[in-house]
């Protein structure tokens, strides 16, 4: 089989530049070594038998639709910014992991999204990734990871989608990124903007990797995200902003009440009309409905600018309450003409949005 014989030195420069050239703004390489002892999605012989390097890449998203978004001026903008980042994201890996492959080393471009571990027990709906993209791009410099547990990055915040491909080729590993230059203050403002509060107030999570050690904010039940991310609910706690969900179901504070909480807000949410700007296609979604982009909040308020970051946290505070209206059309507006608009439905229009 042809092999194009290259150095570890000159090999990792041009699958680095390969991704460059395509747009990533941070890329970093990890491999076998600098990833022992890590969780079982560090695993690169998960995805390819006898990998020994992967590269771990981020690519911004368009930050004036993040603004609109969170600003609830624009909803389909940023979505499909989003989903199309996405499935850029995994046509640029599989285009190395190809170019790779031609050039004599077997290699695998990992989905940026959407792709879980099928022999765990309740298999695709236990929702494991096959690799994590956020410990592969934490080990290899891509960013750091913030208060939030997103990766944020020196260039964009967190306001990146990440991607990786595993590679049979030997790379060299890159350092992760200077603890003192971290820029998460914890300021919180991620956890202000996340109306689940998947976030501990106090324990961490620490992973560690390559004999080195990474620390985040422990994240309570993946349900609340489900719940609010999944777009079935999502009003703020003094009911003042809401995400781009227009259900108003309660947040349980306990852990264990989400399971009824999500039966709940998604029985309602499947007899809502459909909001007809786009969307996307989940495997788990429920009913097979498409779902909707309606948060994201705290990856999108992180900024490395401060003041950007208050920014946008203003714009997400000030935005106003999500109604839908009968045609399926979803706006925001003022908190008080939310609830007129509420009262005016009949009990059956109105079960579809909130308790009664
Ligand atoms: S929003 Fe603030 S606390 Fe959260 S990750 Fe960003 S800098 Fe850290
Ligand atoms: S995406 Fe939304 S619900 Fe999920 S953790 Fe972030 S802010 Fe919270």
């Amino acid at each position: 089989m042809f092999k194009k014989e290259m150095s570890k030195a000159e090999l990792t420069e041009l699958t680095v530049a390969y991704l460059k050239e395509q747009g990533a703004c941070e890329v970093g390489v990890v491999t076998k070594e600098t990833l022992a002892g890590g969780p079982p999605s560090t695993d690169l012989e998960y995805v390819l038998t006898d990998a020994a390097s992967a590269l771990s890449f981020a690519v911004p998203l368009d930050e004036e639709k993040v603004s609109s978004f969170l600003s609830k001026k624009d909803h389909a903008g940023h979505q499909e910014d989003n989903i199309h980042t996405g499935f850029f994201i995994t046509g640029l890996a599989v285009g190395l992991a190809s170019y790779l492959d031609q050039i004599g080393y077997l290699s695998h471009g990992v989905d940026s999204n959407i792709v879980y571990r099928k022999d765990t027990p309740r298999g695709s709906r236990d929702f494991k990734p096959d690799i994590s993209h956020r410990y592969l791009a934490v080990r290899s410099g891509v960013g750091w990871l913030g208060f939030s547990g997103n990766i944020i990055t020196p260039s964009h915040g967190a306001s990146v989608l990440l991607g990786s491909v595993v590679t049979t080729a030997e790379l060299e590993p890159t350092n992760p990124l200077p603890e003192d230059k971290k820029y998460c203050d914890e300021c919180r403002l991620c956890f202000a903007a996340c109306t689940s509060h998947l976030m501990d107030k106090e324990e961490q999570s620490i992973v560690t990797m390559g004999g080195m050690e990474f620390s985040y904010q422990k994240r309570r039940s993946y349900h609340r995200c489900d719940l609010v991310c999944g777009g079935f609910t999502g009003l703020s706690e003094r009911g003042k902003w809401s995400t781009w969900s227009p259900g108003r179901f309660p947040i349980p504070d306990d852990d264990h009440e989400f399971r009824g909480a999500l039966v709940e807000a998604t029985q309602a949410w499947l007899k809502r009309p459909a909001i007809e700007d786009g969307g996307f296609r989940h495997p788990q979604s429920p009913g097979g409905r498409k779902l909707n982009f309606t948060c994201g909040n705290c990856q999108l308020v992180c900024h490395p600018d401060k003041e950007e970051r208050n920014r946008r946290f203003k714009l997400l505070s000030g935005s106003g309450v999500v109604i839908q209206h009968a045609d399926g059309s979803i706006e925001a507006v003022k908190p008080d003409k939310a609830r007129a608009h509420l009262d005016a439905l009949d009990d059956e229009q109105r079960a579809l949005y909130e308790r009664i």
